[in-house]
């Protein structure tokens, strides 16, 4: 496409400058197009009665030309000059929901050119909120179609910026009024059929609208992934919103979810491969591989619709090869949160439980007598093998007494192997420790009966040696000069190097 100079004009909400609105109609008038922020997301305004501007739009967003446009109107004595057969219902439907984020369906009037409905024999129109939406719309002419500003398959624009990064040298004019308010694309209800369809998932929701007119059903291709129909929506068979990287939704119980992810970033991670994940506030403190970004509360589900595409944007910078999603609540905007990242994701989805019921311990513990010598130590060598599967690893005492350090001769002697011990900190063993998670190895037989009478329900209590099926035993270095320690840490690295291997064949299918 030919380059041109885009105008991009900040404008005040609440103080709107008649210049910038008199240029965006002037453009609109005369068949250009202009970006402008609704409540939904940014749409790419053109007027709606002309073929022409109609091509102009789908060429610049290389949007296919089957795929309809949705007119916008600012007034609702506007509607029945491009709709006929307004039902009852409809009105009803337009009393409670109008302006707002809700399209609805009609048989067109003969004035709507067919290069806007793609053809088809009925029209999309939508009354938005946003008063700078309205104003503009009033400004070109009343009529003005306004997909969403993105370069078609990208996600959706919700901020400026966006629009400019798909549309700044294609277009004519961009709005700046800040971030919208909802996030997501207006629901798109067909009141050409009875009851009523919804052809596309949004902020208005099912039991919204059944609340006014009673039964609402759902195109089953929003419900049903391989019904073997196509939407009822033309648009909604296309990829939708996708970010570069492949992205892969999480599905399962929040807790397994993250355990899913945590253990496929590591596991990507230690690939070399960089990954994405996205959390909410709730979870993301739990991940410690990868690029976490927080994509809103999951007390508050308008966080997430609102982040959501301004997260799959930010991944597109950050270079991800994959992205992987936690999944959300069904219900309200969490249907339509979640049909977008179905679409966006291509439906890939991935079981968590699929992934963790592989895990048979996430936890590795050495327990000693005091926690301050060949526990530590095994821990932090273990912690320096390669392992397929990311365990949290570490050391606890029979009897500790103090939180102290690790012992002087035991760090000398890691840190002549590039390693230290200066963080560790005695810890005592407690119940909470031998849960069913966790893998307890200690150096000694009598350690391991000590536990396994002194706690009820003890689960994966062995010696080194017996798990590793090695009979060489690790004893006490205490009281015995550095020489020793050496000695003993030699032994100590190939028992472990040989427990690294027996977790790994464990792992092996993850
Ligand atoms: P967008 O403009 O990006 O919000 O996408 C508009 C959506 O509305 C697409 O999924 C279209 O297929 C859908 N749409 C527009 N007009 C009609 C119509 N007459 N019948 C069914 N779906 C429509
Ligand atoms: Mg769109």
């Amino acid at each position: 496409m030919k380059f041109m100079k885009t105008l991009i004009e900040k404008i005040d909400r609440h103080q709107m400058d008649e210049a910038v609105l008199a240029k965006a109609g002037e453009i609109l008038k005369n068949g250009g197009l202009v970006a402008f922020p609704t409540e939904t997301v940014y749409g790419l305004g053109a007027n709606a009665l002309d073929e022409n501007a109609a091509m102009k739009t789908y060429a610049a967003k290389g949007r296919p030309s089957d795929n309809p446009l949705i007119i916008h109107i600012a007034d609702v004595e506007d509607l029945p000059i491009v709709a006929r057969n307004i039902s009852d219902k409809a009105k009803q439907i337009i009393e409670r929901f109008w302006p707002g984020p809700l399209t609805l369906i009609f048989e067109k009037q003969y004035i709507v050119p067919f290069g806007t409905t793609g053809g088809l024999s009925t029209v999309a129109v939508r009354m938005p909120t946003d008063e700078i939406a309205k104003a503009v719309i009033r400004a070109g002419g009343g009529y003005i179609s306004a997909p969403s500003a993105n370069t078609s398959g990208r996600p959706s624009p919700t901020s400026a910026q966006h629009v400019a990064d798909d549309f700044d040298g294609k277009i004519d004019m961009i709005i700046d009024g800040g971030n919208v308010d909802i996030g997501l694309e207006s629901t798109i209800l067909d009141m050409t059929v009875e009851p009523p369809m919804i052809l596309r998932p949004g902020a208005i929701t099912r039991e919204m609208l059944e609340e006014v007119v009673g039964e609402v059903t759902v195109d089953v291709t929003l419900l049903v992934e391989d019904s073997g129909e196509a939407p009822k929506a033309p648009g909604m068979k296309y990829r939708h919103y996708a970010p570069k990287a492949e992205l892969i939704i999480v599905e399962g119980e929040t807790d397994d979810v993250i355990k899913a992810i945590r253990q496929i970033a590591y596991e990507q991670t230690r690939l070399g491969l960089k990954v994405g994940i996205i959390a909410t506030s709730e979870t993301e403190s739990f991940y410690s591989n990868g690029i976490v970004k927080n994509i809103g509360t999951r007390n508050n589900e308008n966080s997430i619709a609102k982040n959501l595409y301004r997260v799959l944007r930010e991944f597109d910078e950050d270079d991800v090869s994959y992205i992987y999603s936690e999944s959300f609540e069904s219900g309200g905007i969490g249907d339509a949160i979640m049909n977008r990242l179905n679409k966006a994701a291509g439906h890939r989805v991935i079981q968590a439980t699929d992934i963790t019921d592989l895990q048979k311990y996430r936890r590795v513990l050495f327990v000693s007598q005091s926690d301050n010598c060949r526990g530590p130590m095994a821990a932090e060598i273990l912690r320096n093998e390669s392992l397929n599967q990311e365990y949290v690893i570490g050391s606890r005492g029979m009897v500790v007494l103090f939180p102290e350090p690790a012992n002087q001769k035991a760090e000398a002697i890691m840190r002549s192997r590039q390693m230290t011990l200066a963080e560790h900190e005695a810890t005592q063993l407690c119940e909470a420790d031998l849960d069913e998670d966790t893998l307890v190895l200690t150096f000694e037989e009598a350690q391991k009966w000590k536990i396994v009478s002194h706690y009820e329900n003890v689960k994966h209590v062995y010696t080194l040696g017996e798990y590793i099926d090695d009979e060489r035993v690790v004893e006490s270095s205490h009281g015995q000069p550095l020489q020793v320690y050496g000695e003993r840490f030699e032994l100590l690295r190939e028992l472990i190097q040989k427990l690294a291997e027996r977790l790994n064949e464990e792992a092996k299918n993850i």
